[in-house]
């Protein structure tokens, strides 16, 4: 059971679960990848499947179970592939596409009936209400604590503040895909962190006067841009890493996750439209002493020269 704890103030929460110290490999029980094919019955019963096969059998191409060592009272696990080493960077772009489609489905199923708090008993078919969060930590340098390429999807109650960060304008384009800009926002706190968001100064857009999508309105044609602008920036960023000697000491690691903002109760979604993004968080740097006191990141890559580098690989 996730236990929120607030600072005295109440403006900042944390929360504990003690059942995430006995997470596999942590256990002392000799490792066997609960998320690779043939190990189904390692993990809590499947939610939702990509691929043909039975339920918690083999044959999947993407699996999403409950988390076993959940954070949040909601937490699932989306498995990217079988393989337990390729990630999207290696994909075929199919299996970008099929991911992405994944985090929509888990999008739409966690989030509906937003509008008011989890202190309320869940609904009939056990959903509760919440803020969802779909992210992915890739290796251990950015605190994955499984080796096979998984995201995860939490939901936070509404009355527990957040802080994720706006969309912030779109400068410093590194690419733009379709519908998508990927760019180094003038406000970045990592070296090299790409934001990937719907563009609304592209031609088409512009001529076509069309609004931005909501995340989980996103097209057949949409979820193929973002795909190819998802794969093309990691790409792009692991080339970094691996030409940079000092941050290729330590293993290519990253975060990213998608931030679809919740709407104010009451309003219906379709009223305001969502600025949602992705944002890519490489882990390239550490977090030190002053960003722990002060609250202040430090980022000492200009994001216009890592726009200039990362659009030239
Ligand atoms: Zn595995």
């Amino acid at each position: 059971m996730a236990n929120y704890i607030s600072d005295f103030t109440k403006s900042r929460f944390m929360v504990s679960n003690p059942a995430r110290t006995a997470r596999t490999g942590m256990d002392g029980k000799p490792f066997r990848c609960p998320f690779c094919p043939g190990n189904e019955i390692d993990t809590p019963p499947e939610t939702y499947r990509v691929g043909p096969g039975e339920p918690n059998k083999s044959g999947w191409e993407i699996r999403v179970v409950p988390n076993k060592f959940a954070i949040t009272d909601i937490h699932e696990v989306i498995i990217h592939s079988s393989d337990h080493e390729k990630n999207i960077e290696d994909f075929e772009i199919h299996q970008v596409e099929n991911l992405i489609k994944t985090y929509i489905n888990r999008f739409k199923y966690w989030s509906l009936d937003s509008s008011s708090s989890t202190s309320s008993p869940p609904q009939n078919d056990g959903r509760r209400k919440g803020k969802v969060f779909i992210f992915h930590n890739y290796s251990l340098v950015s605190g994955a604590s499984l080796i096979h390429p998984h995201s995860q999807v939490s939901v936070v109650p509404t009355d527990i503040p957040t802080s994720t960060l706006a969309l912030q304008p779109i400068t410093n384009i590194v690419e733009q895909i379709g519908d998508f800009a990927s760019y180094c926002p003038d406000y970045s706190e990592w070296a090299y962190e790409v934001w990937i968001a719907e563009n609304p100064k592209s031609e088409i857009r512009r001529s076509k006067q069309i609004q931005n999508s909501n995340f989980k309105d996103l097209n057949e044609n949409q979820i193929e841009d973002l795909a190819t602008i998802l794969q093309s920036a990691i790409r792009k960023l692991k080339k970094i890493h691996g030409s940079n000697p000092h941050y290729s000491k330590k293993p290519f690691g990253y975060n990213f996750y998608i931030s679809v903002p919740s709407h104010p109760k009451g309003v219906q979604s379709e009223a305001i439209p969502e600025s949602w993004y992705l944002r890519i968080i490489p882990r390239f740097m550490e977090r030190a002493g002053f960003e722990l006191s002060t609250g202040i990141m430090v980022n000492s890559i200009d994001p216009k020269s890592a726009s200039a580098e990362l659009k030239n690989i």
